[in-house]
């Protein structure tokens, strides 16, 4: 059995035509699936009995299980999945005054081994399916049906680096901004990579309004190849190389995250650095407080040292912004949730 969500509406046409129904067929399943949101070909009640059958043969429609729920004192909802394979991803629900956000992971683990992240604790299994990317979206928003309520936001921040899954994810995306799909405004969509350089050239010629983020957390090579693996590979220079390919073609505000580690990343040199770094860009940081992840030794500075590190970056003529603190009482920070459940069921995984 194959999951239909992985067909885009174009595949969809083909499926259909391909076994002798009209392409409109296609459109009235495609709105089953994504704004009617069903979970049973049974009930998509304009479509022939022959060609449910038929459906119902080949593939399945819902690709998630529930395994858990955590809800935050905030409001912030984390879910832990269970896929077909009986692997497990986390998304999570958020709730600000603008809407609500959707976070969704995009591989079962991570292998960019970022030493603050609760993520790469676990290394990748696999990569997610373009349809297990979109079904944590179709999820949540049946969730949210029930409530009358729509998600607005959706942010490629889970478990997972969006970059190493490029092809997967971009369908995904595909279906999650089609006005006949989930239909969420792609500049409601943000992608956060860890800063794969090629792969942002490759994204700069994509043509989509998406907003891209990069997880900087660092102000120089040497501090960000000890936190971010991936810097070895494509230090700051070929970074911001490809980000200014990326401005040049893209009328878009880069978002830089950066992570307020305590005693690490935010002194006055670190202030320094960044203005330097960010001189003559389209782009802001956002000042991020860490999660605390049980694993790791790192602790997020007190919010007078987050503020005073604020005042540096606006005294240096840097965009700046400080993120609010989301679902840090239920292990929200990427990665957490599941790392933390495998551990305690003390399954077949091995911690490195
Ligand atoms: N791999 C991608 C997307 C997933 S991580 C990336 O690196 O951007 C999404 C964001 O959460 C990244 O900026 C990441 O560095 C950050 N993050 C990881 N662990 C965190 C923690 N414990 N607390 C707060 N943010 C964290």
């Amino acid at each position: 059995m194959k999951e239909i969500y992985n067909l885009s509406y174009d595949e969809l046409v083909d499926y259909v035509k391909d076994r002798g129904y009209k392409a409109y067929k296609a459109k009235q399943i495609y709105n089953w699936l994504y704004k009617k949101r069903v979970i049973d070909f049974s009930n998509m009640t304009d479509i022939s009995k022959d060609l449910i059958d038929h459906l119902k043969t080949e593939f399945y429609i819902e690709n998630l299980e529930l395994a858990d729920r955590h809800i935050s004192s905030d409001g912030t909802q984390k879910f832990l999945f269970k896929l077909k394979d009986d692997n497990l991803i986390e998304t999570v629900l958020m709730v600000f005054d603008y809407g609500m956000s959707a976070c969704i992971s995009t591989q079962v683990g991570c292998n960019m081994g970022c030493k603050f992240c609760a993520s790469g604790i676990l290394k990748k299994e696999r990569d997610l399916t373009s349809g297990e990317i979109l079904g944590q979206v179709v999820w949540l928003q049946r969730y949210l049906d029930k409530d009358d309520k729509r998600l607005s936001n959706l942010v490629v921040m889970g478990t997972g680096e969006p970059f190493d899954n490029y092809d997967n994810l971009m369908k995904a995306l595909k279906t999650i901004n089609d006005p006949l799909g989930i239909e969420i405004g792609a500049r409601h969509i943000s992608i956060s990579t860890c800063g794969i350089a090629p792969m942002i050239e490759r994204f700069a010629k994509e043509n989509v309004q998406y907003n891209l983020a990069i997880s900087l957390h660092a102000s120089n090579d040497e501090l960000r190849s000890k936190l971010m693996p991936i810097n070895k590979a494509y230090p700051l220079k070929d970074l911001f190389s490809a980000l200014k390919i990326y401005s040049k073609d893209n009328n878009r505000r880069l978002t830089l995250e950066y992570l307020l580690l305590d005693g690490i990343n935010n002194d006055v040199k670190n202030a320094d650095e960044l203005a330097k770094l960010l001189k003559g860009m389209n782009a802001y940081i956002n000042l991020i407080p860490y999660n605390t992840v049980e694993e790791k030794d790192f602790k997020s500075c007190s919010d007078r040292k987050a503020l005073e590190f604020y005042d540096l970056l606006k005294k240096r003529g840097v965009a700046v912004t400080l993120r609010q603190r989301k679902g840090d009482d239920i292990n929200a920070a990427c990665g957490q949730l599941r790392a933390k459940t495998i551990k305690e069921k003390n399954e077949i995984y091995k911690f490195k």
